[in-house]
């Protein structure tokens, strides 16, 4: 479902730019005054299509904040020049009034702002040069009735900054609602598993305890024997103190998701040490198979909290017994890693079904684990991918960019 909301949004993205593209060529071929004569500015506007039209096009490959500001500069510049360069055309102000429109498409309050005051004071040196300057040269239409078009600027400056804070307040509290789910998801999931973790961390506990109580019964064994018991209650120590750790490294609210350089190796090393005592309770084994030395630039807890999600739903999809394995390798400039059960499997149309809020089978899911994961794959351009037949079990294909080192 998810991998059809991003289909449909690009396929949208390219048609509503092909026909941006398509207008531009138009406006730079038909009827064009300048054609009669070709001079620099029409060679600057020739230019400034085809600048615009590859940004537009190269935008979705690179979605950071410095192309944005470069795309937003671009469409400042290119209404500019056309409202300098056909001063006859009297609806290129329309689009000088309305050029922070194209930033409110990012929902970035800072780019909005830097487009908003970039705008305003071109526009105040426009109406300076030709209230004092111009004399009715360069825009007849404008000199007319100067005031009046100061006070329609004023205005639709007033309406983009209406509609910017009506769509960004929306966009944040969807964010926020999102984000509460994912530690809603994240606190349940980790509640699941902390019930495997006590049942794991008892063990070393029975031992340091059976060793102390010897101690106090003035039972003491020879120093050698001694310095082996010590030992032995250290390892079981450390063993729960790494159980504990790594259940907080996923239950850690989410604000700090900074990008890092995650080993892929150690955060399946991790999360399978961890997800161990949540197999055992169906004696469901976690084999690491087959695992390159591989990154991916991306949040440590997030990557993470994306694998125990599908590890974990192909332990509850296996049967007693069964094992599930992972596998990780370089794939082109991808790092692919599979997440193979033998489980009960899904239907075709389950798999369109995966991602859904709350879609879920099981009596005590709460159908939020896919949708998470297929945002954390987004966010890091990654994608993730079912094969699947009914009881034969599932193979989930997680692939994101590589970071070479
Ligand atoms: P939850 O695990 O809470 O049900 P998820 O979003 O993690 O929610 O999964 C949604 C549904 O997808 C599950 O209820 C299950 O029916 C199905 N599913 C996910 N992974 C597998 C798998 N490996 N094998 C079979 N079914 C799966
Ligand atoms: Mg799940």
């Amino acid at each position: 479902m998810r991998e059809d909301y991003i289909y449909i949004n690009k396929k949208l993205y390219y048609s509503t730019v092909l026909a941006v593209i398509i207008m531009m060529v138009a406006g730079l071929l038909i009827d064009n005054p300048q054609l009669e004569r070709v001079s620099a500015g029409y060679f600057f506007h020739f230019i400034l299509v085809i600048v615009a039209s590859v940004c537009l096009l190269l935008y979705p490959k690179y979605l950071t904040r410095s192309f944005r500001i470069i795309l937003t500069i671009v469409a400042s510049v290119y209404f500019y020049t056309l409202f300098f360069l056909y001063p006859d055309t009297w609806s290129t102000f329309i689009f000088l009034c309305f050029v922070p429109a194209v930033a409110i498409l990012f929902f970035d309050a800072k780019i909005f702002y830097f487009s908003l005051l970039l705008n305003n004071v071109c526009i105040i040196l426009i109406f300076v040069y030709i209230g004092l300057f111009d004399q009715g040269y360069l825009q007849v239409y404008l000199k007319r009735d100067l005031i009046g078009n100061v006070i329609n600027f004023i205005g639709s400056q007033a309406i983009i900054c209406f509609i910017f804070y009506i769509s960004y307040g929306r966009i944040e509290k969807q964010q926020l609602y999102y984000e509460q789910i994912q530690q809603a998801e994240r606190l349940k999931t980790t509640g699941q598993l902390a019930a495997a973790v006590a049942h794991e961390i008892r063990n070393p506990l029975t031992v340091v305890k059976g060793f102390l109580q010897l101690y106090e019964k003035n039972i003491l064994p020879s120093d050698q024997s001694q310095k082996r018991h010590f030992s032995l209650m250290i390892e079981e120590l450390n063993t729960a103190e790494e159980v504990v750790s790594q259940l907080l490294s996923i239950a850690k609210p989410s604000k700090d998701t900074e990008v890092e350089i995650v080993d892929v190796r150690a955060a399946l090393q991790s999360v399978t040490e961890l997800l161990h005592s949540y197999g055992l309770l169906n004696e469901n084994k976690i084999e690491i198979n087959k695992v390159e030395a591989c990154y991916i630039a991306a949040n440590n807890m997030e990557i993470k909290q994306l694998l125990v999600n599908i590890i974990k739903n192909a332990i509850e999809a296996s049967k007693t017994g069964d094992s599930v394995t992972l596998t990780a390798k370089r794939k082109k400039d991808f790092v692919e890693i599979k997440v193979m059960d033998q489980g009960r499997g899904m239907s075709a149309e389950e798999i369109k079904s995966l991602g859904t809020p709350f879609y879920s089978l099981k009596s005590k899911g709460t159908g939020l684990g896919m949708m998470i994961c297929y945002n954390i794959a987004a966010k890091y351009k990654g994608s993730i991918d079912f094969q699947s037949s009914k009881d034969k079990g599932t193979t989930v294909t997680i692939s994101f960019p590589e970071q070479k080192l």
